[in-house]
């Protein structure tokens, strides 16, 4: 099968199935080589390897990661591109194809496809085995659901290496700021507290059919084994996280007694500033993790 990553490659599939690119699926395939490559090489990508791809599109990254990987499993919402990726992928042994939404798919029934014990029900479907492989998750993410993958990804069981992905170069800049910046929120605390993320190559939006208006980002987000911080419960510090940075201008005590089903007091919420020395009129924006975490434990 011709390699997708060029653009006359990917514009005769399109065409020879008539297909036609879907906005609310974020579909914008990438048709630039040396991206494909940067992205193969800033995953690390070796035959030791089980990539999880989330969104294959047409194949144009399965195709290359099949070349690198010891298997390769892509899971693809569009039911439409699964004949298409039959014929795309028809070169390799080592993928399988789950048709599936990443947010709605059972967790458990993913674990047994990425291990080799299910089946997907699509035809494309490896029997080598995961055993012994390391997890990677790499995608050029529909950038509609971005926050909600990662935020899926980092509050499953998964046990991923590091994610490497194209994201909004927007998006990847906010998920390195700290507090002060405008852009300092719920995902810049939730990628820093599980993973250390480092920006790997700008994109620019000729890189894909069709053009987005923005710039890209290739981001790898290196999981850390242990996180950089002590959290008692880390799901409740991103529940308060989440209602502090709710209303950005509300102070932390007001965000966080607003939001009923966290069942804090008031005085609760101050009690527990008093002990760490901070204003009760303090916003949540000037929160560092750490105090967060602090915050999170004493509730
Ligand atoms: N990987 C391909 C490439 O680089 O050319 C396609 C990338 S495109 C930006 C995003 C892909 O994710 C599309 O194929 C889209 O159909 C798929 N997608 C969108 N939402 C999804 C979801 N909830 N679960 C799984 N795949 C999804």
């Amino acid at each position: 099968m011709k390699k997708l990553i060029e653009f006359a490659n990917t514009k005769e599939i399109l065409d020879k199935y008539g297909f036609s690119m879907q906005k609310k699926f974020g579909q914008n395939f990438l048709i630039n080589e040396s991206v494909l490559d940067g992205i193969i090489e800033s995953a690390g990508i070796t035959e030791k390897d089980l990539v999880l791809e989330i969104g294959p599109g047409i194949g144009t990254m399965t195709q290359a990661m099949c070349e690198h990987a010891g298997k390769v499993v892509s899971v693809e919402i569009d039911k439409k591109l699964i004949p298409i990726l039959e014929e795309t992928l028809a070169d390799f042994d080592n993928v399988t194809v789950v048709n599936d939404d990443i947010l709605k798919v059972d967790k458990a029934r993913l674990e047994r496809i990425l291990s080799g014990e299910e089946a997907p029900s699509s035809n494309i479907y490896s029997d080598t085995p995961a055993e012994g492989l390391t997890l990677k998750v790499v995608a050029n993410l529909p950038y509609y659901i971005t926050t909600p993958i990662l935020m899926y990804l980092f509050e499953s069981d998964l046990p991923f290496e590091s994610i490497t992905i194209m994201v909004q170069k927007e998006v990847a800049d906010r998920m390195q700021e700290g507090p002060g910046s405008k852009e300092y929120g719920a995902l810049s605390l939730a990628v820093q507290y599980y993973a250390k993320p480092q920006t790997k190559l700008i994109v620019p939006g000729s890189s894909f059919v069709p053009r987005p208006n923005v710039d890209s980002a290739v981001i790898k987000l290196a999981r850390y084994e242990t996180p950089p911080v002590e959290v008692e419960d880390p799901v409740k510090m991103f529940k308060f996280i989440r209602a502090s940075f709710n209303q950005r201008r509300k102070t932390l005590v007001n965000g966080l007694t607003h939001m009923s089903e966290l069942g804090l007091t008031r005085e609760q919420v101050e009690e527990a500033l008093r002990k760490m020395e901070k204003s009760p009129t303090v916003r949540g924006e000037t929160f560092t993790l750490e105090e967060f975490a602090k915050l999170s434990n004493l509730l």
